[in-house]
């Protein structure tokens, strides 16, 4: 029986995980979920249980992405299931990334689109969640006049035109403006910096449109960095999960600081969060995990939190012309 909220919104085929669990002939399994499939984890491992008999522990801990996979309970477990992301961590044996492709009707912001969008050709970018409808979208972008391009992007990209939150390579392609086909405005203003071309957000569970604006975000970057003029001591972070791990970007930013004569300590962590750094009395960190973290979490922490490029333009080391959004790229 299927979960009516789940599959209003997700497709999820219980049925083919239940088969993959079979196949593996594993005993034990883990299921990771990102937060918004949270809540349909009872509902899950208790149809699985049911069509296979197998032992089913839950990761608890927060799920950020497909970067985010939960080794712990990969240990102890014969496989584990990630839900909601496409693979990115090359390479792990018995890790089974599970899509959890949106179902929307996509015509009706298309639509409202390509009514909005300018002449020339379009770059089309999307999530994890969309990206299965590509073809769709092209057939009706073409079906308008319209030309576009896709991009492939890099290794970390499963699917041309794939966007993450911490990766804009698909959209390193020749194109005059972007259709951005998601929710939020992350990923769409990652790609105005970067590009400094224009960017229309067409979000298929809203239908709304709206063109990005960066002015705000980069005002209040502009903000943070020129608190960080005078700050002496940083503490440079390092993520330990396995897709945020960046510690040779981590010693480059240890040797730019004693290049420019600040003190600094390197701190691991697994959650970077307000109340892990409390008690580091630091004047400000520089984030080397997930590059969102010091955007959309700012104002919530201590002491300003940079990006590695952030770090760079307050040492005097860039400058502000240069900036753009962190990236983790191949
Ligand atoms: Fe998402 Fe951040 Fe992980 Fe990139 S590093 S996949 S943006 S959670």
């Amino acid at each position: 029986m299927n979960s009516p909220s789940l599959y209003c919104s997700f497709h999820l085929d219980l049925d083919d995980i239940a088969n993959k669990i079979k196949h593996s002939r594993a005993r034990t399994i883990g299921l990771q979920f990102p937060e918004g499939l949270k809540r349909s984890a009872f509902f899950i491992a208790g149809e699985l249980e049911k069509r296979t008999s197998v032992n089913i522990i839950i990761s608890g801990n927060p799920c950020y992405g497909a970067c985010d996979v939960d080794m712990e309970l990969k240990r102890s477990v014969d496989v584990l299931f990630h839900f909601g992301h496409s693979e990115l961590v090359k390479g792990l044996d018995n890790v089974i990334y599970i899509e959890t492709p949106a179902r929307t009707n996509i015509k009706n912001v298309l639509a409202k689109a390509v009514a909005e969008l300018g002449s020339g050709t379009i770059g089309l970018v999307t999530t994890v969640q969309h990206v299965h409808r590509i073809d769709d979208i092209k057939a009706f972008i073409r079906s308008k006049g319209i030309s576009y391009v896709v991009g492939t992007g890099d290794s970390r990209i499963k699917y041309p035109g794939q966007i993450l939150g911490c990766n804009f390579s698909a959209a390193d392609i020749p194109c005059d403006q972007y259709l951005y086909i998601g929710s939020g405005t992350f990923h769409p203003l990652g790609i105005a910096i970067a590009t400094k071309r224009k960017v229309l957000c067409a979000d298929p569970m809203t239908t709304s449109i709206e063109w990005v604006d960066p002015d705000k975000i980069l005002r209040t970057r502009c903000g943070v960095i020129a608190k960080c003029h005078r700050a002496d001591t940083y503490g440079i972070l390092i993520s330990t999960k396995i897709g945020q791990n960046r510690a040779a970007l981590a010693r480059r930013m240890a040797m730019l600081a004693e290049k420019y004569e600040k003190k600094y300590i390197m701190i691991s962590l697994d959650n970077i969060t307000p109340d892990a750094l409390m008690q580091f009395k630091m004047n400000a960190f520089v984030n080397t995990a997930c590059p969102r973290i010091a955007i959309d979490d700012a104002g919530m922490f201590s002491a300003p939190v940079l990006t590695p490029v952030e770090f760079e333009i307050a040492l005097g080391h860039k400058d502000w012309n240069e900036y753009v959004f962190d990236e983790i790229r191949e």
